[in-house]
């Protein structure tokens, strides 16, 4: 296993050094799971602001379709044609089909009956009761729709992160095509061989550089090029169906995601994205989980995502990911 990286520095007569021959480094990194380019820029990091919820609930338009009282009333319901149950519930998560849904299958899992939960107060019930009422759709997709094997779980937390709605909730998708991830991934093995996340996983803990720990299910890392200011990795050590993720093996993923959370809240930073990748009946697409803390850049409460992530599909951060494993392994021991 290579981890490719290229040194890239650029020269310029430096106005802090009196117009002195100077300049700046950085770094493009290929993914090993992807092969797409990251970019580690060397810049000096901003404190950020202590979160703002008051803005977020001033802006909170009153009415939330996915509150309680308005489940029932608002939300679709699956065809009967197609599913078990017109709406999956665990405990108080409830799973019902998207209304605006980006493929066949798309569902909207709410996590819970409050409205606002802050990061600080998501616990592990929450997101295992959420994420086992995916589950349970999921399982019915696959016994309906056998070529829906592109199945993901995803997490849009907070509207920097892409949520509309403030009401927790998971997006699942169930596709016969699959997203551009997918296809790179599966792509990357037929070229780099069927054990890539095998390899992956012992040459991080051998380097020991971002690797985080090794538990029962699965091994935790940072991403050595990230997808977002850094970018958590949970890669399972065999592959599993969506059905299997119950028990101790749920129980390990939750606790190491919500160890995410809280190491993202320490950084004051309250959103992110998750995405738990699925690939059913392809057993060197090990199931994995990539979870990526989202922010705005103070003063102007700038967007994050530039041209280069949008036109270019190229990440960029600020945050060395050695680094951040660094910072992140005190929440391991
Ligand atoms: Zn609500």
């Amino acid at each position: 296993m290579n981890f490719e990286k290229v040194l890239k520095k650029a020269t310029f007569l430096d106005p802090l050094k009196g117009f002195q021959e100077g300049g700046r480094e950085c770094e493009v990194r290929t993914d090993p799971l992807t092969g797409r380019n990251s970019r580690i820029l060397f810049f000096p990091l901003r404190e950020l602001p202590e979160p703002d919820y008051e803005y977020l609930r001033k802006k909170d338009p009153g009415f939330c379709p996915f509150c309680p009282e308005n489940i029932p009333k608002i939300t679709p319901k699956f065809n009967p044609a197609l599913f078990g149950s017109d709406r999956y519930r665990v405990g108080e998560a409830v799973c019902f089909p998207n209304a605006f849904p980006y493929d066949e299958n798309g569902a909207v899992t709410v996590m819970t009956e409050k409205h606002f939960v802050p990061i600080d107060e998501l616990t592990d019930k929450i997101i295992k009761d959420a994420i086992s009422c995916c589950i349970e759709f999921l399982a019915d997709v696959t016994n309906g729709q056998p070529e829906a094997v592109y199945q993901s779980i995803n997490w849009n937390y907070l509207p920097d992160a892409g949520s509309s709605i403030l009401h927790p909730h998971l997006q699942i998708t169930a596709s016969s095509i699959p997203t551009n991830y997918y296809s790179d991934v599966v792509k990357n093995i037929a070229v780099k061989g069927d054990d890539l996340f095998v390899r992956l996983v012992s040459e991080e803990q051998r380097l020991s550089e971002r690797f985080l720990s090794r538990k029962e299910f699965f091994s935790w890392m940072l991403a050595f090029a990230p997808e977002g200011v850094f970018d958590v990795m949970a890669i399972s050590h065999e592959y599993f169906k969506p059905s299997d993720l119950s028990g101790a093996r749920l129980d390990e993923l939750v606790n190491g995601i919500c160890k995410s959370i809280k190491f993202i809240s320490s950084k004051r930073i309250i959103s992110y994205n998750m995405s738990l990748f699925f690939l059913l009946g392809n057993m060197h697409f090990i199931p994995h989980m990539r979870l990526c803390p989202r922010t705005t850049v103070p003063p102007l409460d700038t967007c994050e995502i530039n041209y280069m992530k949008m036109l270019h599909n190229e990440p960029m951060s600020t945050m060395k990911p050695e680094m951040v494993a660094e910072e992140f392994r005190k929440y391991w021991i």
